[in-house]
């Protein structure tokens, strides 16, 4: 056995398990068809790969000789076109096409050219490298800049940069062969097949990682998400509002619970009382500033953590939530059914951790509560001796006032 029929061997097992790994990764992910384009593209160099043993054996090949073109270049549009799907970018079929369909031609023709000349091998690596270059683009102008991107950037590039090369690598390593029997006999077949074993592993690790680590982020922020209100669960609440304690900027959070929700519930059925939930949360979306982090802590309880804010902006924030959601007409309530909330807010005082914060704020949530509802409270600066909390919603201004 040459030492390229060798090396082809290995490619051949190899492209084997890269086609189940992404069929394996296709299936458990379904709604995402990169992994089934990448499976596509090892399937494609396994027809590649056998065509090139199958190849020596042909008294004619220029039909193999085309095959085996067309099923590489089956396997690295493939490619390019997970990696288009998988950065946000319309797949461009036309160009595709257009550009299988010359380059298979044109292959066609070129099989009589002189084998082992420049211009052969040209018109046989240009289409690759052209894919691997689309496919580099693609992960460029989507602006993403993870180290995993760059590196596949870098190896598209460098794939494409070999495929152009390899012509000139041809000669330089004493011919690719004067007939398609002897080219794996070649020392260039033991280059060209070695170097592609190298790209073909290094190209589809990678991509594997990719794909695995999308679906990891995709589980942790299905983990981390409610999937009634769509806002963050208490996991993720935690999770996101946590970093935002270890500076030393001020940080404040607003409770929020929903008043008298049992009888909400028990009036017009549970299907309403969650539509009275879904729209709540989006009211605290639409008014939240967008660093706040807004999550659903149980039930209909809420919490914003806004952080790089005092107390009285926090305290601006609830009152106009209570004022919005108290006018607020909901899906499936009656014209004249109002719903409202009540809230507590607490600002940081020095290094307090979110647990002790937000047991602050509960404790002026249940003074609202506590006062009659339908109002925001404050919590009181335990290092003060202010012991109660301060009313601040509307009734309890036009009170003071
Ligand atoms: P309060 O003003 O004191 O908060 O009175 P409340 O009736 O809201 O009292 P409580 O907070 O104890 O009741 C919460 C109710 O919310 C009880 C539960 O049936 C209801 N609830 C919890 N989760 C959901 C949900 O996902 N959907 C619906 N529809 N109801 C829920
Ligand atoms: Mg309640
Ligand atoms: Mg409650």
């Amino acid at each position: 056995m040459a030492g390229a029929s060798f090396i082809l061997a290995i490619n051949l097992f190899v492209a084997a398990l890269f086609a189940l790994a992404f069929f394996l990764v296709g299936i458990s992910n379904r709604a995402d068809r990169v992994a089934h384009f990448f499976a596509l593209a090892y399937v494609f160099g396994l027809i590649y790969i056998a065509s090139e043993f199958v190849l020596p054996l042909q008294d004619v090949p220029q039909f193999g000789y085309t095959v085996g073109f067309a099923s590489f270049l089956g396997a690295v549009t493939s490619v390019t076109l997970g990696i288009a799907r998988r950065y946000g970018h319309r797949l461009p079929w036309t160009g595709v096409w257009v550009t299988v369909v010359i380059s298979v031609a044109a292959n066609w023709f070129a099989y009589l050219l002189p084998h082992d000349t420049v211009l052969r091998n040209l018109i046989y690596q240009a289409p690759y490298a052209l894919m691997q270059a689309i496919a580099a683009w693609f992960i460029l102008v989507s602006r993403r800049r993870q180290p995993i991107d760059i590196g596949l950037t870098a190896l598209f590039v460098l794939s494409a940069l070999q495929f152009l090369t390899k012509p000139f690598a041809a000669v330089l390593l004493g011919g690719s062969g004067d007939s398609t029997s002897t080219y794996l006999a070649t020392t260039y077949a033991l280059y060209s097949q070695s170097l592609g074993a190298m790209l073909q592993v290094a190209t589809g690790l990678l991509m594997l990682t990719l794909l695995v680590r999308d679906m990891l982020v995709e589980a942790t922020a299905r983990s981390e998400t409610d999937p009634l209100s769509g806002v963050l669960n208490r996991r993720g609440f935690d999770d996101r509002a946590t970093p935002g304690m270890q500076n030393t900027l001020p940080a404040s959070l607003v409770l929020a619970d929903l008043d008298s929700f049992k009888l909400v519930n028990d009036a017009y059925g549970h299907p309403v009382g969650d539509q009275v939930i879904v729209a709540f949360a989006q009211l605290l979306r639409d008014n939240a500033p967008p660093q706040a982090v807004i999550g659903r802590l149980g039930g209909e309880e809420f919490a914003v953590f806004l952080p790089e804010s005092n107390a009285a902006t926090a305290r601006l924030l609830a009152e106009s939530l209570r004022i919005n959601f108290s006018g607020m007409s909901i899906p499936g309530l009656p014209v004249f059914a109002r719903c409202t909330a009540s809230f507590g807010v607490a600002e940081r005082i020095g290094s307090e951790s979110l647990s002790d914060l937000r047991r602050r704020a509960d404790a002026a949530l249940y003074t609202a509560k506590r006062s009659g509802r339908d109002r925001v409270m404050q919590a009181a600066d335990p290092q003060s001796d202010a012991m109660p909390l301060h009313p601040v919603s509307g009734t309890s201004l036009a009170r003071s006032a």
